[in-house]
């Protein structure tokens, strides 16, 4: 088979891989590059196009697939899960694929529909939902048809897959985004026994995600985020105080107990904003929202102002989960540190931010402005109450250990990161160059 390193392995980011089998291509993720503005994105009513993005490289660099003849071939894309950098830049995109059927999961499905309602595009391919742990037969032009299987997983969204493709070479795994949580909030644990069948046929090839590749301490799961969140709630002081907490609009395992224990305050639970809306929206949509009557969502910039003029006067009667947490320009935590809103933070109010901070330029200095504000303001303020989604070297290995690949590719990092990944694989006697292969965007490899 051929793999096109098509994106995502030279970044976080813009995640898109082909696999050339026979005659045929098939495209595993299709994501956005565009750190610090992924949250903003679901706030305000920006309109990319494909042009501005290839400018900025905020799409993977797909026109590598017109120089090789391969792009008339694709005959399917297969997007993992929600998240932006896996399924962002498709809507932008998919105009160059007209003979490609998409296939997702329930929840990754809903979110891309909503993303190509914001972009006001019309997308004619045939959008297909699938069940996770499900599998799709693609026919093959000249081959025979060959199977692609979505194999769940947990992370930090709903609905993830590792993507198996069964191959008559043998398989090749795509394992971009995971954690393994045995004991996720609402979500199946991981499918560890489809995982060590798929190991016992036989993995041909793995594209293992480089973050956090060398970190040696266990991530922890949600119930351990849960824990610290509990933490969080017997340190505040909510007499007379507003309560705001945010996180990854996307994260409903987190939101769902953000809600739980919101709910002991006996205050309403308000979510604010498009952002916040649309992901909730969607987890309502698939019947995986077990939140759903205990919050009341606003998500227009009218009525989100007129709810914030209310809660000046009110401030001990609501709880308020919006966006922000990553200082994000326009966020709604954003506009009431620059006093944009008739809701003024005062001394003694609290926030609790679920979440850890980007760790790009852009992030990390739009953060520590924004918590300098909020000190300034006496807000009674608890960061990184969080745990990541991407599991660590022991997840790492333990995923090697079940599927057992021949060859191992990383991705989702810088160069400087996926080398974790090398000496992983070189710590369990793969040989760089043989069965290893540090990738840049846009190398194919014949495996
Ligand atoms: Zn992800």
């Amino acid at each position: 088979m051929e793999i096109c390193c098509v994106g995502g392995y030279e970044e976080v980011g813009k995640n898109m891989t082909a696999i050339k089998v026979g005659e045929d291509v098939i495209l595993i993720d299709c994501g956005f590059y565009l750190p610090g503005v992924i949250e903003l994105q679901g706030e305000n009513e920006i309109h990319y196009t494909r042009a501005g993005l290839r400018r900025v490289g905020g799409i993977p660099d797909e026109r590598i697939l017109d120089e090789l003849g391969w792009r008339k071939k694709v005959k399917a894309i297969f997007i993992s899960h929600a998240h932006l950098d896996h399924v962002g830049g498709l809507p932008y995109l998919i105009e160059r694929y007209p003979n490609a059927e998409i296939f997702g999961t329930p929840f990754t499905i809903k979110v891309l529909e909503s993303l190509i309602e914001d972009a006001r595009v019309v997308v004619n391919n045939k959008i297909n939902t699938i069940k996770p742990n499900s599998v799709v037969s693609v026919p093959g032009s000249k081959n025979p048809e060959f199977k692609v299987e979505f194999i769940h997983t947990t992370h930090s969204t709903l609905d993830c897959s590792f993507i198996a493709v069964h191959t008559k070479e043998g398989i090749f795994f795509y394992t971009l985004d995971f954690k393994f949580d045995d004991n996720p909030i609402i979500e199946n644990p991981p499918n560890y026994s489809r995982l060590k069948e798929i190991g016992e046929i036989g993995v041909k090839v793995c594209i293992m995600n480089a973050l956090y590749a060398s970190r040696e301490e266990p991530q922890g799961g949600e119930r351990e985020a849960k824990k610290m969140l509990e933490n969080a709630f017997s340190k505040i002081n909510l007499k007379n105080r507003a309560l705001f907490l945010t996180t990854f609009s996307s994260q409903i395992e987190r939101l769902t107990s953000i809600v739980e224990l919101a709910s002991r305050t006996k205050r309403e639970i308000v979510f604010l904003g498009r952002s916040m809306a649309k992901y909730v929206g969607c987890a309502i949509d698939i019947g995986k929202c077990p939140f759903k009557d205990k919050i009341k969502i606003i998500k227009y910039s009218r009525q989100v102002n007129s709810f914030l003029k209310k809660l000046e006067q009110e401030r001990d009667k609501y709880v308020v989960v919006c966006t922000g947490h990553q200082g994000e320009e326009d966020s709604i935590l954003d506009r009431i540190s620059k006093g944009k809103t008739h809701f003024r933070f005062k001394h003694g109010d609290n926030l609790i931010i679920s979440s850890s901070v980007i760790p790009t330029e852009v992030n990390i200095e739009a953060r520590k402005k924004l918590d300098e504000k909020l000190k300034k303001m006496g807000v009674n303020l608890q960061t990184d109450v969080h745990v990541h989604g991407h599991g660590g070297k022991l997840d790492k290995e333990k995923l090697l250990n079940l599927i057992k690949p021949k060859h191992i590719i990383p991705a989702h990092g810088s160069l400087e990161q996926e080398k974790d990944v090398m000496n992983l694989a070189k710590e369990r006697g793969y040989i760089e160059g043989k069965t290893s292969h540090l990738v840049k965007n846009g190398q194919v490899l014949k495996i």
